[in-house]
């Protein structure tokens, strides 16, 4: 059975032993953007003014997400910024007036499970929570239907990486009793806590809590990449599979960062404006986690926090490593969905070589894809259509493997693409 690749792990680098918090922005850059739909409508016009939690986008299909200012202050323009996904994207440029000034004062809510299924949905809805394991995909459509099983997903198996884990390491009770409320509203009889067993400082942590929660138990996984992948993640803890999606077998899967930002909108019935971002990468001079206001241009807080070791031959890469993207800059802006961001010296990548078709990158991928083929099929369309490239899940390994140093992840994705726009 697949079970995937034990890689390095560099994630001592950014733990440290408080976490800080970058001060407010002046100017925070809302991306007018939400998982697949890169094109979402503006509510506000350059002079309104608008408060912590307005509203101030939303889809335009019909997916029910709205997009929220992270400050108070006054809308200033419209600008095209940088996303994590290497594309320029419309933002809200808002003038932060430092108020904090909140469009709903809700009180904070003592017993979160006494909600009803439907109000736990809109809730959802409307204070916008998402994956914020990179997807940012809709939460509220997982909780739609009868489900049975709810895995938390604490593995984060991907090196450098480390924010889940401090998220679960500062928020564990807080966590726990999320899962435990969500179990409850959605009648769920199994709750999972997924995380990898090397993680023995969480593992404690989990445990000293646990015993008031029976129905939750925590699972430890290989410390093997990419087992934090939902699919893969199902069928090492429950040994099952699902075609589409895992709602099919009455299972929810949700990020540990996403639980948190749960628990959140249950208590206070408010979006979430700030995030944890791992800054970290050996470019960089003190590597670390902070905590961020959505909206900031990643670039200030890497000046406050010591800056690049040097400027010159930085890949700088939002996400991880392996499933990370690499951006032209570090012009980035900090999103609900960014976890991470990498900066590794550009020299560790080698120039490619000719292919010596070893069949490597076939046999580590986790979708049993011929990445070798598609990237050698690219404009032959019926055969590229044969061998799926849309099952991409853009893990990296195929690259990762390759002792040419061809970028194959990258050939397999544009092959993707091609596939959508026929
Ligand atoms: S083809 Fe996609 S899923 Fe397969 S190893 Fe490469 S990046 Fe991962
Ligand atoms: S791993 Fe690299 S060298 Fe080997 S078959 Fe795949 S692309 Fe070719």
């Amino acid at each position: 059975m697949y079970s995937g690749l034990r890689l390095i792990d560099k994630k001592s680098m950014s733990i440290t032993e408080s976490i800080i918090e970058y001060k407010d922005p002046e100017i925070v850059y809302i991306p007018l953007v939400n998982h697949s739909n890169m094109e979402c409508q503006s509510l506000v016009e350059i002079g309104d003014k608008v408060l912590k939690g307005t509203v101030i986008g939303k889809r335009n299909d019909n997916i029910e997400m709205n997009i929220h200012s992270s400050v108070s202050g006054e809308v200033i323009g419209f600008e095209e910024k940088l996303y994590l996904s290497g594309e320029y994207v419309k933002c809200v440029v808002i003038q932060n007036d430092f108020k904090e000034k909140q469009a709903e004062l809700t009180g904070v809510k003592d017993k979160i499970t006494s909600y009803t299924k439907d109000k736990f949905i809109q809730i959802l809805k409307d204070c916008a929570v998402t994956g914020m394991g990179g997807s940012d995909f809709p939460t509220y459509l997982k909780y739609i239907g009868k489900l049975k099983t709810i895995i938390i997903n604490a593995v984060e198996c991907e090196p450098y990486i480390t924010s889940d884990f401090l998220v679960a390491i500062l928020k564990t009770e807080e966590i726990l009793e999320a899962i435990d409320a969500i179990m409850e509203i959605n009648e769920i009889d199994e709750g999972i806590i997924a995380i990898r067993e090397t993680d023995y400082q969480l593992k404690d942590k989990f445990e000293t809590f646990l015993g008031t929660y029976p129905n939750i138990k925590l699972v430890l996984v290989k410390d093997l990449y990419p087992i934090g992948w939902e699919k893969l993640l199902i069928k090492e803890l429950l040994g099952i599979k699902y075609d589409k999606n895992p709602m099919e077998k009455g299972i929810v899967v949700n990020n540990i960062s996403t639980i948190f930002a749960i628990y959140k909108a249950l208590k206070t019935k408010r979006p979430i404006s700030r995030r944890i971002v791992t800054i970290t990468g050996e470019k960089i001079k003190k590597p670390q986690n902070v905590i961020i206001k959505i909206g900031t241009p990643i670039v200030e807080v890497i000046k406050e926090i010591g800056g690049y070791k040097d400027e010159t031959d930085i890949r700088f890469i939002a996400g991880g490593p392996m499933k990370g993207e690499t951006l032209p800059n570090d012009n980035l802006i900090v999103t609900k969905n960014l976890y991470a961001v990498v900066a590794i010296s550009s020299s560790c990548f080698s120039s490619p070589i000719t292919c010596v078709r070893c069949g490597r990158c076939s046999n580590v991928c986790p979708n049993y894809l011929s990445p070798v083929l598609i990237r050698d099929r690219k404009k032959h369309f019926n055969i590229l259509k044969s061998l799926h490239p849309e099952k991409c899940i853009e893990c990296g390994l195929c690259s990762y493997i390759c002792p040419s140093k061809i970028d194959v992840r990258e050939s397999v994705i544009e092959a993707k693409k091609e596939i959508r726009r026929h």
